[in-house]
C-alpha cells in the first residue's frame, strides 16, 4: 500500500516495521495479560477451547504453537486443578498510551520491552520506543499521565486493601471480573441458549 501512496508523497509511519514484526504476536500477549488480570478489570477472560486454539496456531503458524500455546495449556491444566492462575503483581504501566508492559521487544518475544526517561529527576517507563519517543517530545505533558497502578499504590485510590481498591473502583467481585466460567453472565448465557433450543424445537 505504502509504495502505491509514495507518489502522494505519503510515507509509512515512525515505527511501521516494528509494528508489523509485533502482528504475529501482539494479539496473544494482550489476551494473556487480560487474562492474568482479570481479577482486577471489569470484564470476564477464559481459555480458549481445543477448537479456538487450533484456529490460533493454523493462523499464526510460526508463533502460537512456539511461544502462546503451551501458556495456554498450562494454564488450563491449572485452571482443571481448581488453581486458575491469577497474577498477584500489578503490571508495570507506560507513561505515554498508560497500558500495561507485557509486550516483548520486537526483535526477540522471550524479553519484555522496556523503555525509560529521566525528566527533572524522576524516572519514566516506556512500553515501546515509539511510547519513548511520544514523551521525549511533550514530556510536560505526559509527566502528568494519572496511572492506576501508580495511583493504587500512593493510596488515591480508595485505601491501602484490595477491598477498599474494589470498591472505590466499584467493582462487584465474581459478577464484574474474574472468570468467565461460573460467572453470572455465563449463566445467563446457558440460560438464553437453553431458552433458543427450546423455541427452535
Ligand atoms: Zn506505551
Amino acid at each position: 500500500l505504502f509504495q502505491d501512496l509514495a507518489r502522494y508523497g505519503l510515507r509509512p509511519p515512525k515505527y511501521a516495521d516494528q509494528a508489523t514484526v509485533e502482528a504475529d504476536h501482539v494479539s496473544h500477549q494482550n489476551w494473556a495479560i487480560f487474562y492474568q488480570y482479570s481479577h482486577a478489570a471489569a470484564f470476564h477472560t477464559w481459555i480458549p477451547d481445543r477448537e479456538h486454539l487450533d484456529w490460533l496456531s493454523e493462523k499464526y503458524p510460526t508463533t502460537f504453537d512456539k511461544f502462546y500455546r503451551p501458556r495456554w495449556e498450562m494454564w488450563a491444566e491449572m485452571a482443571k486443578q481448581g488453581k486458575r492462575f491469577y497474577n498477584m503483581a500489578l503490571p508495570m504501566l507506560c507513561q505515554t498510551c498508560q497500558i500495561p508492559m507485557g509486550y516483548t521487544e520486537p526483535a526477540d518475544p522471550t524479553t519484555i520491552c522496556f523503555r525509560e526517561s529521566n525528566f527533572k529527576g524522576e524516572r519514566y517507563h516506556f512500553c515501546s520506543d515509539g511510547c519513548k519517543d511520544i514523551f521525549d517530545g511533550e514530556p510536560e505533558k505526559y509527566v502528568q499521565s494519572w496511572l492506576p497502578v501508580h495511583q493504587i499504590f500512593q493510596g488515591a485510590c480508595g485505601g491501602a486493601t484490595i477491598p477498599d481498591v474494589l470498591n472505590y473502583y466499584r467493582l462487584n467481585v465474581g459478577h464484574d471480573n474474574m472468570d468467565y466460567v461460573g460467572s453470572p453472565d455465563e449463566a445467563l448465557w446457558n440460560s438464553w441458549q437453553a431458552g433458543a433450543v427450546k423455541a427452535a424445537e
